[in-house]
This record gives structure tokens, C-alpha cells and sequence, in this order.
């Protein structure tokens, strides 16, 4: 029996700016019933350092969205032919309390993986990934991750706080939700506080590829070591934060970085990463209020559709 899946609204039925801004025009759904991937926003930015405004970013992207059309032309990728996805709304979080929404955010996630889905997450500061990745490893066990980022993210404290948006990737090696053997960090640059900020990552074993290491050069093959690396059984994580990305490109972003990533080497790392038994995915620290021209949640979006197109599983022409 071939099953029906849920389409984006076409661009021909009602004018792509009309309508209700779901992600892609997707269905909207209460819960991950039925689904094998949900969509998942997390419009949280308490965790930031910097500049906020983060929380506006999945509702953003949801408008931003709209342009996406259902088919990769580059790839040939079908998600909507191959998953039922649906958008499945936001967390409700605790404005006030940064704790308490990232235990709302874990809890939230666990109910979803209940059902047999995917989470694919907009953010949101970058925060919210340790509680989707403690949700998800109770489920898959250690997790190999692709990381995408300006920055680290393993600082140990930040104002004597062990959860904020550059401490996660520290807490979830710790805490063992991420094989740090299967674990690589790409697009970390600019200026640390001590000239050896990248080396507890690198003492864990993580594998990481600065900015300069990707600068005027396709990252295609970095990806295939990054395949083999992992293997294509390991349950993986992708973590994009847009910060990744040079400014010129993602400016609306709280912690931006000069010098980094090309829009086209951010599609390379996520198209790289079909082949990966991806669990979930999360794009996330874009800041509407400093996205003046819309482009960074526009480029989101699509990195977004990217991330599906790469999912195990995804048909392709
Ligand atoms: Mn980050
Ligand atoms: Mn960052």
C-alpha cells in the first residue's frame, strides 16, 4: 500500500506570501503522531552571550520558508516524497528561567521520540541542543556529530554558569550523549580568550577543521573523510549554527565571526552528510532582529530543507 505523504502548499494553489507561515507550508500537527520526521522549533535565547533575539528565529524561518520548493535540483532530492513531515510547532519554554526551559525542551523531545520520528530543530540559541541531544542519546546511545560553528562551544563555565549557548558541546561530551572519536567541528575561527581554546576538543579526540583549514576550498572531500570517519551506521547528530557562515552571508546572528564559511561550502557540509544514519539535525542562532534583509532566516530555510534532503532514507531522482 503506498502511503500519502504530506505536501508543501504549492506557490500556484495560494501566493507564497499569503497563508499561514508553517515550515515549508507544511501541515501543521499537534504531536509527532504519524510522522517520520518532525519539524521542531525552540525559540529560546537566554542562553546567549552576545547579542539576543534568537527566539524570534523559528518563526522567522518559518516565513522565510515559503520559497522553499519541494524538490533539490542540484541533489535530486524528494523529501516529501520519501518522509511524512510535518511542522509540530514550538517547545513551550520559561522566558525567565533558563534551567527550566532546557528541561522543558528535553522532556519535549522525549514525548516526540516516543513516536519513531526525526527531529529537525530551528532554533533558538545553540543552548537548546545539549537538551535534544540528552533526549536523544537516552534513545540511540553516544551520538557521532557533525558541528558546524564560529566557535567551540566546550567552555566550561561562563559567569560561573555550566549551561549557556558556548558551554554544550563541553557538557555533552562530558556527559557522554556525543563519541567525541566521531565527532567533528568545522568552521571554528576568530579570537579566543588563550591561544589554545580548540584544544580541549582536540585532547578528546574530536576532529577539528578551522575556518582557514576550509578557506578557497570545496569541502566535498572533507566530507567523504567525515563519512568514513563515522561509518554509515553510527547514529549521528548535524548541529549547524549559521554563525558557521561568514557574516556577509548570515549576518543575523548574535556572536558573528568574520572570515568564514561560503553559503555553497555550507551546502557541501550538509549534502556531505547523506550517507550518515542521521537521527536529527538543528540549525540554529539565527536573530531576526539583526537580519535586516531577511537573508540569514532565507538561508536558513534552505539549510534546513538541506538537512531533510540529507536524512537516511530520502529519495533522490
Ligand atoms: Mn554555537
Ligand atoms: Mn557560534
Amino acid at each position: 500500500m503506498s502511503r500519502e505523504f504530506n505536501q508543501p502548499m504549492g506557490g500556484n494553489e495560494m501566493p507564497r506570501f499569503s497563508g499561514i507561515a508553517s515550515m515549508f507550508r507544511l501541515p501543521v500537527q499537534t504531536d509527532a503522531e504519524g510522522l517520520d520526521v518532525a519539524i521542531i522549533g525552540v525559540p529560546l535565547d537566554i542562553g546567549t552571550s552576545n547579542r539576543n533575539g534568537t527566539r524570534y528565529g523559528p518563526r522567522q524561518i518559518r516565513s522565510e520558508s515559503v520559497l522553499v520548493r519541494p524538490y533539490g535540483m542540484a541533489t535530486g532530492a524528494a523529501p516529501f516524497d520519501s518522509f511524512q513531515v510535518a511542522d509540530i510547532g514550538d517547545v513551550a519554554l520559561n522566558p525567565y528561567n533558563l534551567l527550566k526551559s532546557i528541561d522543558l525542551i528535553e522532556s519535549h523531545y522525549s514525548a516526540c521520540l516516543a513516536h519513531d520520528i526525526i527531529p529537525v530543530s530551528i532554533g533558538g540559541d545553540h543552548t537548546i541542543t545539549l537538551p535534544i541531544l540528552r533526549a536523544l542519546a537516552r534513545k540511540h546511545g553516544p551520538l557521532a556529530m557533525v558541528h558546524v560553528d564560529a566557535h567551540a562551544d566546550i567552555n566550561d563555565l561562563m559567569f560561573g554558569e555550566s549551561i549557556a549557548h558556548g558551554t554544550i558541546f563541553r557538557r555533552a561530551i562530558e556527559e557522554k550523549l556525543i563519541n567525541p572519536d566521531k565527532m567533528v567541528q568545522i568552521g571554528l575561527r576568530a579570537t579566543g580568550y588563550g591561544a589554545d581554546d580548540f584544544d580541549w576538543s582536540r585532547q578528546q579526540g574530536v576532529r577539528v577543521v578551522t575556518a582557514e583549514e576550509c578557506w578557497y576550498r570545496s569541502l566535498s572531500p572533507l566530507m567523504q573523510e567525515v563519512r568514513q570517519m563515522i561509518g554509515a551506521d553510527t547514529p549521528a547528530y548535524l548541529s549547524f549554527d549559521i554563525d558557521g557562515l561568514d557574516p556577509s552571508v548570515a549576518p543575523g546572528t548574535g556572536t558573528p565571526e568574520p572570515a568564514g564559511l561560503t553559503s555553497s561550502q555550507g551546502l557541501e557540509i550538509i549534502r556531505g552528510c547523506h550517507g550518515l544514519n542521521l537521527v536529527g539535525g538543528d540549525l540554529v542562532e539565527v536573530s531576526p532582529p539583526y537580519d535586516t534583509t531577511g537573508n540569514t532566516a532565507l538561508l536558513a530555510a534552505n539549510l534546513v530543507f538541506e538537512i531533510l534532503c540529507s536524512l537516511p532514507g530520502c529519495k533522490r531522482r
